[in-house]
Formats: structure tokens, C-alpha cells, sequence
């Protein structure tokens, strides 16, 4: 067996140790004679790994009490649309702050919903707007930012103060750093990039937005049908929610999202110094204060530059480089499971083929 340096910008790399568990357990779970993917989501074996699950999260984020964890489905997307539906009453507006890709899809979705304005937005996105560029209203029914813009490459790494309450979509950064929760009235993320596999959605939501939030919609679309219910209120993704939960074992053993962080900065300091370092043959697009530090984007000299590098590094069994459709370029994401050594080796090729083609 090869495994590949997996730089996939989602679904993406896996801890081989979260994995190898459910191998070894895929066939029997814990003596039941059955696979944890064929008992019943109401039954005790099941009860446990969710609860564990929801546990790990609270105590790896710091949840305060203020605040709820739930498990839903319907990825990122269904979030654009669900928290206008439950956050947004009629006659209000809310504020969206677009950094990436994935900040216009929320808006546009909000849109379908409800009144939304853009309280910021740098053309481009080649940074992420200053605290003077913010056009926020007090008034507002709440903030929507992405926290780490996987397409664009730009990360918040100070969130912004505000008065209304703050959205955050942290798909692509969510248990890669510290993060005050108690500063959000909700966090959500796709548990695609830095959880497990797809199929749920993390929300950290604070109490009072759950009771406050709009009863004239259908009782599913609601977050609190999914709080009373601890996520239970229907079958939820079993599988997905187990593997998150060895992927979550995982990072409480290599120390939490403080260490994470501090691995992250270490892997993103050397392809940064790795672009920095042949400006004139690899280029970040990125303001430097605006780096992420989970999604690294680059750029050759011409597309053709793009492609061929994408496939040279193929061959050396480096995956999942090519930017996103809509951008273009390279992309590597290095998310928590991404490890160092994938990191070193991406660097190594990236001097070896700068040196050619030049
Ligand atoms: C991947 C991603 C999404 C889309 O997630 P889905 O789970 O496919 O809906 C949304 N926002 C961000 C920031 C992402 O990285």
C-alpha cells in the first residue's frame, strides 16, 4: 500500500490512525457482533459514539454552556439557507462580509430568504477588509463572515467586533486554532475538511439564538427540533458521525486545537517561504497579514505553468493541487491531518521544478 501526500481541498486527508481504527473495528464494534454501520441509531452502542462525539467537540472548541453542539446534514450549503430561515425575522436585514467564494454563495442564498446587505467586501479577495472598510448595522439581524476562504486563500485571523451577533462559516478552518466561541452566535462547518468524512455539518449555536429563532418555518429546517432531540430528532449519517469521533480522538491526543494551530503555522511557514522565496516564478495572490493558514494559493507564470506543475507533482504522488474551478492556479490545502512530512515534500518538488523550468 502507497498512501499519497493528500492536499484535497475537501473531502480531504484522513489521520491514518482514525482510519486504521475503523478498519480494525468495521466488521465487529466493541463485541457486538455487527458493525457500528448496522445498529440502530436509538440503540445503546451508537448512543455512546454520539455522545462522544458531541463531547469531544465541546471540550476541543471550549464550548461555553451558553452554547449548544449539534450534528446536522445537508453540508455548508444547508446552513446558508437554514440560518436565514431561523436567524432572520421579517422587516430585518442581515450583514455579509464576502472574502471567498463561498461568502457569496451565503448571501445569495440569504437572499432567497430575506433582506441581506454586504457590509464588506475587497474587490478580488486578494485580503481580508480592515475594521474601517466594515460597513456593519447595528441593527442588523446578525453577521455572516467566512472565517478561512477556501477558494480565495485568506483567513480572518482577527474576527471582527461587532454589535449585531457573529455568524461564522468555518468549514475549512473549524478545530485548526483557538476561537473564542462565546465572541459567535454561531459557528458551522461542513465536516469535510478538518472533522472526518462528509455527510454532517458541526453548528455551535448559543442557546438564546436556538429559543429565539423563527417558528413559522417546517419544524425540520428548525434548530431547536434539533437540540431537544441532541441531534436524534431523525436517523442522522452513523458512520460519518463515527469516524468523526476517531478523527476527534485523534486530535485530543496530539494535544488539541492549541497544538494544531501551532503545526498548521509551522507547515504553512514553509510553502509560504517557499513562494516568498521565487518571486518571480511563484506568486501568492494573498496579502501577507490575509494568509491562511489552511488553504495555500499560488500561482505560476502562466496557466500552462499551472497544469504542468499540478501533474508533475501527481506523478511524485502529491495530490490534489489544482485551484478550484472558479480560480484557477494551485492550491494546497493543509489542513490538522495533512501532515508535516506532506508539507517538506510539496517544498522539495516546488524548489526542484521552479529550478528546471527556469
Ligand atoms: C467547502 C465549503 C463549503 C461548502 O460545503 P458543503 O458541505 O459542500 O455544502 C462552504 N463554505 C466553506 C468555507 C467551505 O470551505
Amino acid at each position: 500500500m502507497t498512501r499519497v501526500h493528500n492536499f484535497n481541498a475537501g473531502p480531504s486527508a484522513i489521520p491514518l490512525v482514525a482510519l486504521e481504527q475503523a478498519q480494525r473495528e468495521l466488521l465487529e464494534f466493541e463485541g457486538t457482533g455487527m458493525s457500528i454501520l448496522e445498529h440502530s441509531h436509538r440503540g445503546k452502542a451508537f448512543e455512546k459514539v454520539h455522545d462522544e462525539t458531541l463531547g469531544l467537540i465541546k471540550k476541543l472548541m471550549a464550548v461555553p454552556d451558553t452554547h449548544d453542539v449539534l450534528l446536522l446534514q445537508g453540508g455548508a450549503h444547508a446552513q446558508f439557507a437554514m440560518i436565514p430561515m431561523n436567524l432572520l425575522p421579517a422587516g430585518k436585514s442581515a450583514d455579509y462580509v464576502l472574502t471567498d467564494g463561498w461568502s457569496d454563495r451565503a448571501f445569495e442564498e440569504c437572499k432567497n430568504v430575506g433582506a441581506a446587505r454586504v457590509a464588506g467586501k475587497i474587490e478580488g479577495y486578494g485580503r481580508i477588509p480592515r475594521a474601517d472598510e466594515l460597513s456593519l448595522h447595528a441593527d442588523a439581524a446578525y453577521v455572516h463572515v467566512t472565517s478561512n476562504g477556501t477558494l480565495s486563500g485568506t483567513q480572518w485571523h482577527e474576527f471582527p467586533e461587532t454589535a449585531a451577533p457573529l455568524v461564522a462559516d468555518m468549514s475549512s478552518d473549524i478545530l485548526s486554532r483557538p476561537v473564542d466561541v462565546a465572541k459567535f452566535a454561531l459557528i458551522y462547518a461542513g465536516a469535510q475538511k478538518n472533522i472526518g468524512p462528509s455527510g454532517i455539518t458541526v453548528v455551535v449555536i448559543k442557546k438564546d439564538a436556538i429559543a429565539a429563532g423563527r417558528t413559522d418555518i417546517p419544524k425540520y429546517f428548525r434548530y431547536s427540533t434539533h437540540a431537544k432531540e441532541r441531534s436524534l430528532y431523525n436517523t442522522p449519517p452513523t458512520f460519518s458521525i463515527y469516524l468523526a469521533r476517531n478523527v476527534l480522538r485523534w486530535l485530543d491526543a496530539e494535544g488539541g486545537v492549541a497544538a494544531m494551530a501551532e503545526k498548521n503555522r509551522k507547515k504553512t511557514d514553509l510553502l509560504y517561504a517557499a513562494i516568498d522565496a521565487r518571486p518571480d516564478f511563484y506568486r501568492a495572490p494573498v496579502d501577507k497579514a490575509s494568509r491562511s493558514r489552511m488553504n495555500v494559493v499560488f500561482r505560476l507564470p502562466t496557466e500552462e505553468l499551472d497544469s504542468k506543475f499540478c501533474a508533475e507533482a501527481e506523478k511524485a504522488g502529491m495530490v490534489g493541487l489544482k485551484g478550484h474551478r472558479s480560480v484557477g492556479g494551485v492550491r494546497a490545502s493543509t489542513y490538522n491531518a495533512v501532515p508535516h512530512a506532506s508539507v517538506e515534500a510539496l517544498v522539495a518538488f516546488m524548489d526542484d521544478f521552479a529550478r528546471k523550468a527556469g
